[in-house]
């Protein structure tokens, strides 16, 4: 981890070029890479040596931008992946297999609900949805012998509901299993989880990060905390020789680098869900200015919030920034310089109006998407969460009313006159 404050690391982080090398971070756009010796190529395939040799493995610019996003999150090693999807799913499968289980928070991003409750289940592994606002003891009460990782989102998309980092990372602990958090929503710039006990962390880099809705990708980052070895019945991928590289014990082998050392040499080897170099040269052009815009979507996205509040037509507010809000103390606690540009609200017509002003809308467009630029609204119960049912979208902290409303960085005066005349 570098001693630079955060704005230094989203600039600096990752890159330092040598003379006569480019300034800013190149696009390796190659599959593969260069030996003279056959013999040195064996050796990387062993992990005897680091070196890049395929880009399905390893990229370099894709490194570097890891490296960057490892160093926000104040962590020991990361890698990119394609997508936040693939992400969340390569940190379960890299330590659970059939007849595991995992803890997760109830308030989830859609497509990450439908992988742990579905996907995975086909997989053999199984999953427990606790309510994020769950006494310890409930909390607790979940686990199972077999349980092997603790899961939830720091803000959840689209419930926004804040999760409490400690007693979820001190019931993980408990019961000797890591902490995962998907940092997507808060970024690193308003909360790092392993500073409040969480053990890797996870991103869709598809929304704040790159910040323009340019590039879908995800990363995964690890503490370096987490004890193997420890519990090494509980995690053999991690502290038992791996036959597929010649008896090698990642946890032995590669120290504070284990899990993503072995998230690479396993499961990118064998599922390939590379981000493209392309793509993760415009995140880290993202990332040079998410201290910049992150503040901003927060600021214009209270003030939104203030406006719909006051508002005769508008039956519900959320925004954990608001005070008042059910989540406003745990925001001040684990995000005290502001939360996301996230906000949700209900009409007082119910999801009917809802769907009736979203239309009516003018520069705040109808996207699949959240957290770029762009402002932007989404009926989550018409679209991203179209699959579940009604018990599931409350459970998941989805109104069948709730609008999402990601607050982009226009001129917030421009957002508030397009609300207005839509409300109208
Ligand atoms: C969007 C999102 C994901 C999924 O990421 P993709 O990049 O779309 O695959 C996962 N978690 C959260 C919190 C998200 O907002």
């Amino acid at each position: 981890m570098s001693s630079y404050k955060i704005e230094t690391k989203c600039i600096q982080s990752g890159y330092e070029p040598g003379n006569g090398e480019p300034r800013i971070v190149p696009i390796y756009q190659s599959t593969t890479f260069r030996y003279t010796s056959s013999e040195q190529m064996g050796r990387l395939f062993d992990l005897e040596e680091s070196g890049y040799f395929y880009t399905r493995l390893q990229n370099p610019t894709n490194d570097i931008v890891a490296a960057k996003i490892c160093d926000l999150e104040g962590g020991a090693a990361g890698m990119l992946t394609s997508s936040g999807q693939a992400a969340n799913f390569y940190a379960i499968m890299n330590i659970a297999e059939a007849g595991d289980h995992i803890v997760c928070a109830s308030a989830l991003y859609g497509g990450t609900y439908n992988l742990y409750a579905h996907t995975i289940k086909k997989m053999g592994i199984e999953a427990t949805f606790v309510d994020p606002d769950c006494t310890e003891e409930e909390l607790n009460g979940v686990f199972r012998d077999n349980t092997k990782a603790v899961f939830g989102e720091t803000i959840a998309n689209p419930a926004l509901v804040v999760l409490d980092l400690e007693k979820f990372a001190s019931a993980a602990h408990a019961h000797n299993v890591p902490f995962i958090v998907d940092n997507t929503f808060a970024t690193p710039v308003n909360c790092r989880p392993f500073e409040w006990g969480a053990d890797i962390v996870t991103h869709s880099t598809t929304k704040y990060m790159d910040g323009h809705a340019a590039c879908v990708g995800g990363a995964i980052v690890d503490s370096g905390n987490f004890d193997w070895m420890a519990y090494g019945n509980k995690f053999p991928g991690l502290t038992a020789p791996d036959e597929t590289y010649h008896g090698i014990v990642y946890a032995e082998k590669f120290g504070k680098a284990a899990f993503i050392t072995k998230a690479t040499a396993q499961l990118m080897r064998d599922l390939g869900s590379i981000q493209s170099p392309q793509n993760a040269f415009l995140l880290n052009i993202g990332l040079e200015t998410l201290h910049l815009r992150v503040p901003r979507h927060c600021e214009n996205a209270l003030a939104a919030a203030e406006y719909l509040k006051g508002h005769e037509k508008v039956a519900w507010v959320s925004c954990p920034s608001l005070p008042g809000d059910k989540y406003y103390g745990l925001a001040s606690k684990y995000m005290p310089d502001g939360t996301c540009g996230v906000l949700t609200f209900g009409l007082k017509g119910g999801r009917e109006a809802a769907v009736k002003m979203m239309d009516k809308l003018k520069m705040i467009a109808i996207v699949t998407h959240v957290a770029d630029a762009r402002s932007c609204v989404l009926h989550p119960a018409s679209h991203t969460h179209r699959q579940m049912n009604e018990k599931e979208l409350l459970e998941a902290g989805v109104q069948p009313d709730l609008i999402r409303f990601s607050v982009g960085i226009e001129n917030i005066e421009d957002i508030i006159a397009d609300l207005e005349q839509a409300l109208q």
